[in-house]
């Protein structure tokens, strides 16, 4: 047999005797690089070819290496992952015995729970909930809301722009325009829209720069300031007891003609006066009033035909009125202890 032929098939049994020593993946890994990788021994007799008298011979000795020692090198490396993993399985045995974590039960945050019932309640009533967008245009933020560019009242909504014209809604009213432009005069509106407002307040225990509003509105043939002091109070006796009685006080928003300020008979002390309604027996919740014949028309309703009320609730006030919170910033800090007292009804 030809010298080169016979230096291919020594190369075999070479290869297979060390591969039969290797140990470990690192083992295999330098096995592979000196036999079988693109400059290893096997595939380095190729440039023997040349040399060889009886090409065919050489040819067939070394694709028999080759492919039997990648065949025994694929079987090794399977062995050792194999081995591997069950000494890996071994060390990391789990005592299923031992006694687990326990697991809390989460509680909702006052805020949404505020949210969550008077949505329940203007359901039953037949309103639908709308959910409005936290980046507006200062179009529906302000201006078919009666709030021209220079209007003094934008300056208490001091707000977060990006540009000229995008905003970060101040007021969740900006929810009212797109329902009527949506409706085009066709149809009477029963809506709320709960969701975030945001005003660049500097945050403390009653303000903070991010917080949430229901907005309500009601358009149709025929409405009245009597159906909307009924739905209030109806909210009212909803959110703080049976016994509460609302009263309205005349009031200013550009988006209401006439517009009204609403507060609830104390809950804390019945009416009489305490430190919590500051002696005068009530507590301010929150501003409403007829939608101002404007309003309509700049969202495409006649306002000689239609007429319609809006109110709009501040939910932390409410969550801070109900439970007693002293500190808007609670509401948001997540604190397990404070979230404690609330659960689902
Ligand atoms: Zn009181």
């Amino acid at each position: 047999m030809e010298e080169i032929v016979t230096k291919a098939l020594s190369l075999r049994i070479e290869a297979l005797e060390a591969l039969s020593h290797v140990q470990d993946e690192k083992g295999l890994e330098e096995f592979y690089v000196q036999y079988l990788a693109k400059k290893g021994l096997i595939p380095g007799l190729m440039t023997l070819m040349r040399e060889a008298q009886d090409k065919a011979a050489f040819g067939a000795a070394v694709n028999s290496a080759r492919t039997d020692v990648t065949a025994k090198y694929e079987e090794k490396k399977q062995v050792l992952a194999k081995a591997k993993l069950e000494a890996k399985l071994a060390s990391e045995r789990i005592d299923l015995t031992l006694p687990g974590q326990p697991c809390l039960p989460g509680r909702v945050n006052p805020y949404r729970l505020v949210i969550d019932e008077v949505v329940d309640l203007f359901l039953d009533m037949g309103y639908e909930v709308c959910e409005g967008r936290d980046v507006e245009t200062d179009k529906f933020n302000f201006e078919l809301l009666n709030v021209p560019k220079d209007h003094p009242s934008r300056d208490m909504q001091d707000t977060f722009y990006f540009g000229d014209d995008y905003l970060l809604r101040t007021q969740t009213s900006a929810a009212q325009a797109h329902k009527m432009l949506e409706m085009e005069r066709k149809r009477p509106i029963r809506m709320i829209a709960p969701g975030k407002a945001y005003r660049r307040d500097d945050d403390d225990m009653t303000h903070s720069h991010q917080f949430a509003q229901i907005e309500g509105l009601v358009v149709d043939k025929g409405i009245s300031l009597a159906h909307l002091k009924a739905t209030l109070e109806l909210f009212a006796k909803k959110m703080f007891g049976e016994k509460r009685e609302i009263r309205l006080r005349s009031s200013y928003f550009p988006f209401t003609e006439p517009s009204v300020e609403v507060d609830v008979s104390c809950f804390n002390c019945g009416g009489k006066g305490c430190a919590m309604c500051k002696g005068t027996g009530w507590i301010e919740i929150l501003g409403a009033g007829m939608v101002n014949p404007r309003v309509l028309e700049a969202c495409g309703y006649d306002p000689e035909e239609y007429s319609g009320f809006a109110f709009g609730v501040g939910v932390e006030r409410v969550a801070m009125l109900r439970y007693g919170i002293d500190d808007i910033r609670r509401i948001y800090q997540n604190d397990f202890r404070f979230l404690k007292p609330f659960s689902i009804k």
